[in-house]
């Protein structure tokens, strides 16, 4: 009688490392899978060997500055004012020192529209130098993450055989104890971001009584991390990340990428047998944190780490051969051509991120220090008599928003209409620094000022050092 089809062995990743020739390089289909799904949709793990060279070497140095600017964020200060910090509740966004408020929507499509294309400019020219050098999830797995499992539990050899032989229990628990640490530290600093540090007692436990919007953030924030870091890992940039999509439309043949020289690699052969320099020891698929074989060209799952760069060259420096079989390069140099770094399409982002900055610049130092919107009124108007003269009264909201570090003293008035009156509790309108205040005088005006209909006038605005802030009203008529 037939057997049901069983289904296919996985591969064995002890024996990928025992056995090079074992390691799975994809090279046939290389184009239309995944390299870390298997053919029945499963989860192929990736044991990443880190192999410590130049290249590394200058990444750990750029991560070091990096984390610790992030773990620095919510800590910094410009003038006693947050360096960043998104206040939802207060509705302020601090950007170096400055406060943004909804109002100021432009400048973040503006900050926006440069970021497009500087990302589109830096790709051209620099590949994906922000994948692998920048990204905060390359950054925090690659430097932190996988060197504490490596620490823990041993290289990645020695996790490959323990997971086969169902070994290791201890050393799995102990990291992810250890993950479970680094992962609530960055909740902590990415949930400092929005509610400061203040909410922290000794800047580690959000108090969830007084802050418990920010009791949630960080429980997810933190669950969010630890699955990515601990679990998710790769597929964050193969298969949710728009970013690595959008290579294959950003890159061109001149871009700067991580590439395999085949005209001197091939023919490839084990111990120098066939010619070629390249001989498949496969330590580039083995260090690759996505798996991949870039020996078959470039791909879009490569994040131009440089690991596979560092492992070649160590290769190449044992067989007494050029470093550089594997190397940042681009499409054309491999194929025997010149790579030019000035190009039409980055000579026209340059000059419109160019002008975007400026743009941008232009209005951030002309800003407004002091923002006045009119609000829904909450009553009708009514008739009023003062002294025999008809009046109309009517309640008028506005608010103030002061973008300076400075108090500012504001006298309201009616120029077109002096016989007007406006009722404040106090005669000057006092809006503190990076504060909003909002107000409802009520105003009094001679019916005879009113025509058939509603009227259209300027409610001004005079500061103590003399600037006027003219605001648009309408007053209705009864
Ligand atoms: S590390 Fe270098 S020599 Fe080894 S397989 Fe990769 S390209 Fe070939
Ligand atoms: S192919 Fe090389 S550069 Fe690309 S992700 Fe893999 S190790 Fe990094």
């Amino acid at each position: 009688m037939d057997q049901p089809d069983q289904p296919p062995a996985r591969p064995d990743p002890a024996a990928m490392f025992a056995n090079p020739a074992a390691i799975d390089s994809n090279a046939g289909d290389f184009r239309s899978v995944l390299y870390t799904v298997d053919r029945d949709g499963r989860r192929k793990w990736i044991y990443a060997h880190i192999v410590q060279g130049a290249w590394r070497r200058w990444r750990q140095w750029v991560s070091v500055l990096l984390i610790g600017f992030y773990l620095a964020l919510p800590f910094l200060t410009v003038g006693g004012r947050p360096f960043l910090r998104f206040d939802l509740p207060k509705r302020q966004f601090w950007i170096a020192g400055q406060v943004f408020w909804p109002q100021d929507f432009n400048y973040f499509l503006l900050l926006f529209l440069i970021g497009v294309i500087a990302t589109l400019l830096a790709v051209a020219l620099l590949g994906r130098v922000y994948c692998g050098w920048l990204c905060p999830h390359n950054v925090f797995l690659e430097m932190v993450f996988r060197p504490i499992e490596r620490l823990v539990q041993g290289d990645a050899f020695t996790r490959a055989r323990k997971d086969r032989e169902g070994r290791g229990g201890a050393g799995r628990a102990l990291t992810f104890a250890l993950f479970v640490l680094v992962s609530g530290a960055l909740a902590n600093t990415a949930t400092a971001l929005f509610v400061g540090t203040e909410a922290f007692a000794w800047g580690l436990v959000v108090d969830p009584v007084a802050h418990p919007a920010a009791a949630v953030f960080f429980a997810f924030a933190f669950v969010l991390i630890l699955f990515n870091f601990s679990w998710f890992r790769e597929q964050t940039c193969t298969i949710v990340c728009p970013y690595g999509r959008l290579q294959s439309v950003m890159l061109d043949p001149h871009s700067l990428v991580v590439g395999y020289d085949q005209r001197r690699g091939e023919p490839r052969g084990r111990l120098r047998t066939t010619g070629g320099d390249c001989i498949d020891c496969k330590l580039c698929v083995a260090v690759c944190p996505t798996g991949i074989d870039i020996r078959n060209g470039n791909q879009l799952e490569c994040i131009h780490c440089s690991g596979c760069i560092d492992a070649c060259d160590a290769v190449m420096t044992k067989l007494g051969k050029p470093a550089g079989l594997v190397r940042y390069t681009s499409e054309i140099e491999l194929a025997g051509g010149r790579r030019l770094r000035i190009r039409p399409r980055t000579v026209i982002y340059a000059l419109v991120a160019t002008a975007l900055i400026g743009v941008a610049s232009w209005r951030i130092l002309h800003r407004e220090d002091i923002v006045a919107t009119m609000l829904r009124p909450s009553s009708m108007p009514v008739f009023a008599d003062n002294g025999g003269v008809q009046m109309v009264r009517q309640p008028v909201s506005f608010s103030l928003v002061n973008k300076t570090a400075s108090e500012h003293r504001l006298t309201p008035s009616l120029p077109a209409h002096p016989d007007a009156r406006i009722y404040l509790q106090q005669p000057v309108v006092v809006v503190p620094p990076n504060q909003r205040v909002e107000l409802t005088p009520t105003i009094d005006l001679p019916a005879a000022a009113f025509g058939p209909g509603d009227l259209r006038t300027t409610l001004l605005f005079v500061r103590e050092d003399g600037q006027r802030l003219e605001l648009p009203v309408l007053l209705r008529r009864p």
